[in-house]
Order: C-alpha cells, then structure tokens, then sequence
C-alpha cells in the first residue's frame, strides 16, 4: 500500500482526498519510481480542484511532476536506484502522476536528475521552473541576447515568472517584473528583478501599438496582458507565451507583427521533445543560482496539497511549493 492523492468523477460529484492505494492498482508501465518529492503547478491546482478540465480519465493521481529513484526497471536506460525526474507527458491527466510514494511510468518519459540538484530542489524547479527554462530558450533562439534591452516577465511571483527572472539575472538581463502583488517586491528584486511593473497596468484592454519598452518577454498570463507586452514589445523583439492565469483569449492586434516584425513564440512543456528537455535541465544546472532557487522555495506534506491548491489558484502562492510525498 502507498499513499497518495485520488481524484474521483461520479454521481457524487469531482473530489480530490488523501488515500491508501494497493500498488497492485498502479497504472501500466517500464519504470517503477519511488517517489521523493513532487510539487504544485497551476495546472495541478486545477486538477485537484476540478476547476480546469485538466485530469482525462478517473480515478486519477495528480501531480504532473515527480522526482524520485527507479525501484524496479524493464527499461534498458534505466535500473533500480537511478535517480529520475518527470515533466509532464500527460501524467497527472491521463496517467498517474506524482502527488503519491509510488509512480509507474514509461521509461521514455524519465529523464535522469542533473547531479546538481537534489529531487526536491528538481521539484523546486518542477513543470514552472523548466517551462521558464524553455520560454529562455526560445528568446535566446531567437536573437534575444542582453544588449538588446529590457525583459518583461508577468505572472512575476508565481512559479514560472519567478523562476524565469532568476534565470534572466542570472544570465545578465535586465528584468522588469510584472506583479499583482506589491507585498512581493523585495522578493522579486532578490530573485534580479530591477524593475516591478503593476499588474493592473497591464489586465486591462490597451492600445494595439504602446511605447516601446522590452526587447523581450516571457508570458504566463495570456489575455490582455498578454496583448498589451506584445504592443509593447521593441522592433524584432521576442515574446514567449507559456500561461493564461489571466485568460486563454488573446484580444491583440496584428500592429505589433506587421509594424514592428515582433515575434510571438509558443512554448509547449507538456509534450516538448526529449532532446530540448535534457537540455533544458542541462541549462537549470549549469544557469540557475541555487540561493535563488532555495529563496522561492516551499515545502508541505501531501496533507497539505488539498488546501494548498487553492491558495494556489487564488494566487496566493509565492515561488514554487514541493510536496514531500512521505510525510
Ligand atoms: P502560479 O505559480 O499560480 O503563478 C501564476 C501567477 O500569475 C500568479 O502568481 C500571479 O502573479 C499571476 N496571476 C494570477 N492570476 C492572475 C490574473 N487574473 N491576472 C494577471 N495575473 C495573474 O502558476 P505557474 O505554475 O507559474 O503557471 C503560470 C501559467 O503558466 C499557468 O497558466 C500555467 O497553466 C502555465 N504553464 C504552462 C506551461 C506550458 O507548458 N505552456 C507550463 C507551466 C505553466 P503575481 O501575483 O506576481 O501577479
């Protein structure tokens, strides 16, 4: 038996509890992972609340991240005490995921844990803190470089943003935080923030050309925010869009693309390719200072994960929050 979070859809309705589960229920798989820690998302909030259609089959177990070590293994990369961590690939949503002790997974999904970093500073960094990794990536792919200017970041104290402007300092960018929450702006100049931007100066419908500010940007926002970053963005500047914590719309112009040759990237972690991912943890290893990363960490027991999921999507929590699945 093992414990885990379970989330149940019948005639009684979407509920999420804390359960003992026989491991012979576990789903199909190659890769058997004790699992360590595990973490919170957005998208894992939404699940455990089902206030987003995010969990596909019933009974699930949530938790699109896991980091932990192999206890058994029929796959040829991958042997009993490896250590592994996993983001995404439907896990959490139509697979069991990482909210529980144990986890059976595809081996193909696993992707080893970097030697610098212990499975709960891997869930530290988790689904946000590689898609950040990911949205850094794309700017850089596409001739973003830290004399061009300024980078904005909305959704600054949640997972992704923080995350994303650790990396950006740390790379020698200048950062302009885009926060809801003025309480956060030590934090957020701790993490390289250098300027803290309102978020109400940026929710509301705005013009489809605006001054421009930011050679760049990492969205995990959408809806006007979204728009109002891209009207500002420079000419040939970059926007990566990962989120909508605002909305999924995206009430924008063409002003910006066609006047200015903005670029509007995509970033996608869920189904990312295997060779990107283990470059983006190369990249976390090798680019994320692990003061910062210990400084927006948050640790709760899987007691916890219920009440914490909607602190969560009341965008109360700052930084990233770990599970530590054995307590
Ligand atoms: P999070 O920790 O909850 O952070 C979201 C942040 O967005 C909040 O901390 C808040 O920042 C801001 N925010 C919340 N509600 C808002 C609103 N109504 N209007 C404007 N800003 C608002 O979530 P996360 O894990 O960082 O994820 C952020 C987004 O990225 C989510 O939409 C998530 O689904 C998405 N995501 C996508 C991918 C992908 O593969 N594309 C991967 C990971 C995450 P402030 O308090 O600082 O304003």
């Amino acid at each position: 038996m093992f414990r885990a979070i379970l989330i149940e859809k019948d005639e009684a309705g979407y509920r999420a509890g804390l359960t003992e589960i026989d491991a012979a229920q576990l789903p199909e798989g190659d890769v058997t992972v004790e699992v360590a820690h595990s973490t919170l998302n957005y998208k894992d909030g939404l699940a455990i609340t089902g206030k987003g259609p995010v969990v596909r089959k019933f009974p699930m177990v949530p938790g699109i991240d896991l980091a932990g070590t192999v206890r058994d293994s029929s796959h040829a990369d991958y042997k009993p005490g490896d250590r592994v961590v996993l983001n995404g690939w439907g896990v959490g949503e139509t697979h069991w995921g990482g909210l529980a002790q144990v986890a059976r997974l595809k081996g193909d999904w696993l992707v080893p844990l970097p030697e610098a970093f212990t499975p709960r500073q891997a869930m530290t960094i988790g689904t946000a803190g590689y898609t950040a990794m990911l949205c850094v990536m794309a700017l850089e792919r596409h001739g973003v470089t830290p004399d061009k200017g300024a980078i904005v970041v909305t959704g600054a104290a949640g997972g992704v943003g923080s995350t994303a402007i650790a990396l950006l300092s740390g790379l020698g960018y200048t950062v302009a935080a885009v926060s809801g929450r003025p309480e956060e702006a030590a934090y957020l100049r701790g993490l390289g923030a250098t300027e803290i931007l309102e978020r109400a100066a940026f929710s509301s419908p705005g013009k489809p050309l605006a001054k421009e500010r930011f050679a760049g940007a990492i969205d995990a926002v959408g809806s006007h925010t979204l728009a109002n970053v891209l009207a500002a963005t420079q000419y040939r500047g970059v926007v990566a869009a990962c989120g909508l914590a605002q909305g999924m719309d995206l009430p924008a112009s063409v002003a910006p693309f066609i006047l200015r040759g903005v670029t509007l990237v995509g970033i996608d972690s869920v189904m990312c390719p295997r060779p990107e991912r283990l470059e983006a943890w190369r990249r976390l290893a090798r680019d994320l200072d692990p003061g910062k990363l210990d400084a927006m960490a948050g640790e709760i027991g899987l007691s916890e994960v219920l009440a914490t999921a909607e602190r969560l999507l009341a965008g109360q929590v700052r930084g990233r929050i770990t599970v530590d699945v054995n307590r």
